[in-house]
């Protein structure tokens, strides 16, 4: 909100797509806990779930049978994933899936792109998206210079760039974002994800995919599906925990029987499978069915196409790049195909539109530099209300 010079909105409720802030105001939220909801807030078999589980307990520190449930079903959704391990946040699932890769190549130094976000670990933290480029820290404080220097940063859909930062590292892993959106929605050009794959392969570093966004999201099987790129390893979260503090990290069962107490990587957090987080996301798995990815896609194509005709009408110049429940509104004049990009953007004219959207009960991300969340929960009414909202505000910057 800062960045849109707004005070911050305080949250007091929400249900399906409509949010109340602690002054009364209604909003149509565009955010969705940044992707961690898919249903909505408030979904009552999401609700029911999570009170059923918490009576009989809310964590054990010990195996429950629904986090095998859970784990089966994720594995039988994500094509490269045999084998995973549960945490409490996304964070924690590329710390851990990093240290594995290591583990397993023997080497330290991990290439990630310009733009991309992986949560707040310490070496990943250099040109992040999302909350470090909405408040412009470009490397972040605290942070040890081994863990930094052993991080190298290419620029996203930038093949030869990728060919050269793997002849001249000796990587333990190939970091990436599949279809990056804390820089914006970035998908990658053809051929991109293939490259990344190839050069893996060539060279013996692990290909890793940060799906947390991008998992049961832009296709049931995540990007990994939608494209037919198979990673060595995959980090989900948002999604994965229904709402709830769920995150994890899997792959193949040979590299996944490197984790303790199976191997010897160690890894592992005591609220880690926490029953409430298991339920609810097994609540929103079953909601999760083949024709809701139908339902999700063409909701986003009439917002994305209605943004267009409105910005195209009042005569503002941008570029909405979207993909199933994934949408950015670039102010660019040029399509945004990286993180140098989408910095070349009119964040100014981003800024007044997000507040002239705000003032009309329409809450999306208060940053350029993230992805609005189209949800299941969103209905026709909202997404033309929506427009007519965004059609008003072009409006209001072009005069
Ligand atoms: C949100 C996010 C993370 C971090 O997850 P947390 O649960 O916030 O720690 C990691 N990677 C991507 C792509 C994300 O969007």
């Amino acid at each position: 909100m800062r960045s849109i010079s707004r005070d911050p909105i305080f949250i007091a409720g929400g249900a399906g797509a409509t949010i109340w802030d602690a002054d009364g105001n209604e909003y149509i939220d565009w955010v969705q806990s940044w992707g961690s909801l898919i249903h909505g807030h408030a979904h009552p078999s999401v609700l029911g779930a999570i009170a059923t589980a918490a009576g009989k307990g809310t964590t054990f520190g010990a195996p429950t049978e629904a986090e095998v449930v859970l784990a089966a079903e994720i594995a039988q959704r994500i094509p490269s994933v045999q084998m995973l391990r549960m945490t409490s946040s996304g964070t924690e699932a590329v710390m851990s899936a990093i240290r594995l890769a290591r583990a397993v190549t023997g080497r330290e130094e991990v290439l990630k792109f310009a733009g991309a976000y992986h949560g707040h670990v310490d070496g990943l933290l250099a040109q992040a998206g999302s909350g470090l480029a909405t408040h412009a820290i470009p490397a972040c404080p605290g942070v040890l210079q081994a863990a930094a220097g052993a991080t190298v940063i290419v620029p996203w859909n930038d093949p030869e760039a990728v060919v050269q930062a793997t002849e001249r590292h000796q990587l333990a892993a190939i970091i990436a974002e599949p279809v990056p959106a804390n820089m914006g929605l970035v998908p990658p050009r053809d051929d991109f994800l293939e490259l990344l794959r190839e050069r893996a392969d060539r060279t013996g570093a692990l290909l890793v995919f940060d799906e947390v966004i991008t998992g049961f999201r832009v296709a049931r099987g995540g990007a990994q599906e939608r494209y037919g790129v198979m990673p060595d390893l995959t980090i989900l979260g948002k999604i994965a925990g229904g709402g709830l503090p769920a995150a994890a990290y899997g792959g193949a069962r040979s590299l996944m029987e490197r984790i303790a107490p199976a191997g010897d990587v160690y890894q592992a957090g005591t609220l880690s499978g926490n029953p409430l987080a298991v339920a609810a996301a097994l609540a929103t798995f079953e909601l999760l069915d083949t024709p809701a990815y139908g339902r999700l896609q063409v909701l986003t194509d009439v917002l994305a196409d209605g943004l267009r005709d409105a910005a195209l009408l009042a005569g503002v110049s941008v570029q909405v790049q979207a993909m199933p429940g994934l949408l950015t509104v670039f102010f660019s004049a040029e399509p945004v195909g990286d993180y140098a990009g989408a910095m070349r953007c009119d964040l100014q004219a981003y800024g007044a539109w997000c507040r002239a959207l705000l003032a009309r009960g329409i809450y999306t991300p208060p940053s350029q530099f993230e992805a609005w969340f189209p949800s299941l929960a969103h209905t026709d009414e909202q997404v033309s209300r929506t427009v007519q909202a965004a059609a008003a505000a072009f409006g209001e910057l072009a005069s």
